[in-house]
């Protein structure tokens, strides 16, 4: 397997100083930009924005075991009333990367020679537990089905009963019988 992984990428780690020693470990404390499409249809990471990696890379014998933590910030919208929200999320990272060539089960993560790609660890670690239905707050009163009023606003808010359709057009033609037309011309 050819290595397709760039060493520039802030993403990719060389390992190379763990030197294949089981117990071997490093420590890797950093803070990068987020990679696109780092999140779910409500909610995720902006692009760009500061991911604080606080990560352990220790050598084990099937290969290079990742764990720590990655705080993040959030932004999103509201499910119910679609208000910009935004959040700080701290995640749980832990990843085996094996060395390449071993057996492993298909969805496991590999080396690439040295290197590793931290972003299917931290999408993994991210992702999965962002909530598929953010809210603003816990008791978010959405928005009025009827005119998308936003009722955390309007906590009051109501609607006469409603009118039937068919009055409503004569009573929108009511405004509209104002003589006109050429029959009206002296
Ligand atoms: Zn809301
Ligand atoms: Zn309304």
């Amino acid at each position: 397997m050819s290595t397709h992984l760039d060493a520039r990428d802030p993403l990719v780690v060389d390992t190379h100083e763990l030197a294949r020693q089981a117990g071997a470990l490093r420590r890797l404390r950093d803070t990068i930009e987020a990679p696109a499409d780092l999140g779910i249809e409500l909610i995720g990471v902006p692009e760009g924005a500061p991911m604080q990696l606080d990560l352990t890379l220790e050598s084990v014998v099937e290969g290079v075991l990742v764990t720590g933590t990655v705080e993040v910030p959030l932004a999103g919208e509201c499910a119910r009333c679609l208000t910009p929200l935004s959040d700080r999320g701290t995640y749980r990272v832990t990843e085996l990367y094996n060395y390449p060539g071993r057996q492993a089960a298909e969805d496991e993560l590999f080396l690439e020679d040295d290197l590793l790609d931290l972003d299917p660890a931290l999408r993994a670690a991210i992702v999965l537990e962002l909530p598929f239905s953010p809210l603003c707050r816990p008791d978010c009163r959405g928005l009025c089905p009827t005119c998308g009023a936003n009722l955390n606003e309007n906590p009051d808010h109501r609607h006469e009963a409603a009118i039937d359709p068919r009055w409503s057009k004569l009573a929108g033609l009511g405004g509209d019988m104002t003589p006109g037309g050429p029959d009206n011309e002296d």
